[in-house]
Parts: C-alpha cells; structure tokens; sequence
C-alpha cells in the first residue's frame, strides 16, 4: 500500500510502499477514504511522543470502509463505512469496563502506538469496542474530522465542562479544537467568547456562535471579565500554550473550570500554574483527551438534527502526496479549518 513514511525525526516524510496489513483477530482493517492532519501528528514527527517508533507511519483522525476482518469480531462486516476514536480502549482494563477507555490503561493510538491512516489501508485493534458506524449521510472528510479535535471538545465542554444554556464559556485558540469548541458550547446554549491571534479564525468563531471574540494580543483576562461581569464559568486551553493556559485559568470567576484540551508537550511540558488563584476561588483544572467510542452516539445525534455542523470546520482537502508537506507546516497554524487528506 501506499503510505507517508518517516524514517527518522524531524526527518522528512516520503510517501512509499509499504506491505499491506493484515487484521488481528479481535480487530479489522480500514481502507482509508479520510484522513485529517493534526497537530499532534507534527508533534509525534518532532519526537514530542515517547510512543512512537520510528520508521513510522502519521495518521489519526480517519474515517473509512471496513475492508478486511478478524475472526472474532462480532459486529463489523466487509463494507461497513466506520470512524474511530484516536484513542482506542484495549477493553479488559479498569478505565475501559468504567466506561472511559480515552484514559485507557492500554490503549492504543493509531497513528502513535503503532502506523497510522496515513495510508491506504490502517489497522484498528479491538474493532467491536471501538469502531463506529457513521450516518449514511456523513461524508467521509466531515466524518475524519470528527476523531480528535471534535469529539476532543465535544468532551471536553458536555462531558468535562458540564457547559449549560446561559453559562460564559471562553475558548482560547480557535484552531480546530477551538472552533469545534466554540460551536458545541453555542449548540449547548452558552454564551461563548473565541480569543485568537488570526482575525479569520475570530471572524469564523463568530459564524460559528461566538458572541464576542477577542484579538489575543489584547488584555485578553480583563476584556472576559468585563463582557461576563465576573468571569468566565468554563474555560478552555484549545491550543495548549503557556500564555493561554494562563490567560484561560485567569479569566475565570470564582469557581470555575480551566480546561486543558491542546497538548503541552516538549518545552511546554511543565508550565508555571497561577496557584494562589485556583486555591483561593476554588477553580477546578480538568484535563480532557478524546472522548470514547460509545459517546459518539450522542455526538452525532447533534450532528445529524443540525445542531453541529462538523463539515464547516473542513479546510483544504488534499491527496497523500502532499500530506509530507502539510505535516511538516502543522506547527504554523496558517490554515483556517482543517487540512484533510481524502485522496491515496
Ligand atoms: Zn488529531
Ligand atoms: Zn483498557
């Protein structure tokens, strides 16, 4: 098969041939129609991820068809069009029979735990556990883009959050975790605030249900105190930079909640935390990554009433080509949606 490959860090990519794979007998093998590029994948290219072994093989965020299946998996067939979550459940743990295989104990990360959708053809471990049937409706692209940076924020604010109708929600960055963040909290009745450096990505919160949006060279802790009077009530880190982990802990009122959703990996690892404030009012800081197989129902219940709207958030499509290309300007935030790639 077809698929970007890199031999060492830092190194770029080439897109070769490699052999196909076959399926586990308690997992299935997707033929790839979508997959998008993340940040985290230029993270795991850097060697920000002790996970990965090189050579390796990028790819997360992927939606397909079934196209070949294990023995003992019970509820997929050849042809089933599928998505995943990032984080798939190894579903013997703790976590996974609590229900929360995103903190499996053994999960496995296509795309990190071992090669990715970067490629023609991906494998999935534990298929009965963790692939989920997309809407007929749902094209491919729109059903890529749902994996991380969806269904990350769709935990981080419903089930993380606890976001309610009237509550000031604040999102900082609105890249794509971001403006998935802002148009779930909007769906949820909250109030939202998108802060950005990119007056497009400002502007496109504010299509998607911003009720304001703030230029984050500002003073972005006092513009959210004085829109909500107060505060904000939930917060999110939708980028995962020092500058606005800070600025999200800092803009919220009295016992509100910090969300920790963009990765603080390398040199942003162990961040200074404005203690005396999450002391004194009693904020809680929450850490949300990806969301379980078993949430997507809800999820793209909202999808299909038109609540959510997760095909806005699509930017370029592209083919594999030119996906080493793409990787390796991820960290450059240029473009406004997300970058998919939906030709192999
Ligand atoms: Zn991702
Ligand atoms: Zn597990």
């Amino acid at each position: 098969m077809k698929a970007v490959l890199f031999e060492k860090f830092q190194e770029a990519p080439k897109v070769v041939n490699v052999a196909d794979p076959a399926p586990e007998a308690h997992g299935v093998v997707l033929k790839v129609e979508a997959t998008g590029v993340c940040r985290s994948d230029w993270h795991g290219w850097m060697g920000h991820d002790s996970d990965i072994e090189v050579p390796h093989i990028p790819g997360h965020e992927l939606a397909g068809v079934v196209e070949a299946v294990g023995k003992d998996v019970k509820n997929w067939k050849v042809g089933d069009r599928v998505t995943v979550p990032f984080i798939c459940g190894c579903g013997s743990c703790s976590e996974c029979h609590a229900g929360h295989q995103q903190v499996c104990l053994h999960q496995e990360q296509p795309g990190f735990t071992h090669w990715g959708s970067f490629a023609e053809y991906v494998p999935i471990h534990q298929a009965d556990l963790n692939v989920v049937a997309l809407p007929e409706t749902m094209d491919f692209a729109t059903a890529a883009s749902l994996g991380c940076r969806f269904a990350t924020s769709f935990r981080a604010v419903i089930d993380q959050g606890k976001v309610s109708a009237g509550q000031w929600v604040a999102v900082h960055g609105c890249g794509g975790v971001g403006l998935s963040a802002v148009m779930i909290a909007s769906a949820a009745g909250a109030n939202v605030i998108g802060v950005d450096l990119d007056p497009a990505k400002l502007a496109l919160a504010k299509e998607l249900g911003a009720v304001a949006a703030i230029d984050g060279k500002s003073d972005v802790v006092g513009a959210i105190k004085e829109i909500t009077k107060g505060g904000a009530h939930v917060s999110l880190d939708a980028l995962g930079h020092p500058a606005t982990m800070t600025n999200s802990i800092l803009c919220l009122r009295p016992r509100g909640k910090h969300i920790q959703v963009g990765l603080m990996l390398g040199d942003h690892a162990t961040p200074a935390v404005p203690m005396p404030k999450i002391v004194g009012q009693e904020i809680e800081l929450l850490g949300s990554h990806g969301t379980q197989a078993h949430r997507y129902g809800a999820m793209l219940d909202m999808v299909e009433s038109g609540k959510l709207n997760p095909a806005r958030l699509v930017g370029d499509k592209i083919s594999i080509d030119a996906a080493p290309e793409a990787l390796m300007n991820m960290d450059k935030f240029q473009s406004v949606g997300a970058t998919v790639i939906t030709s192999f």
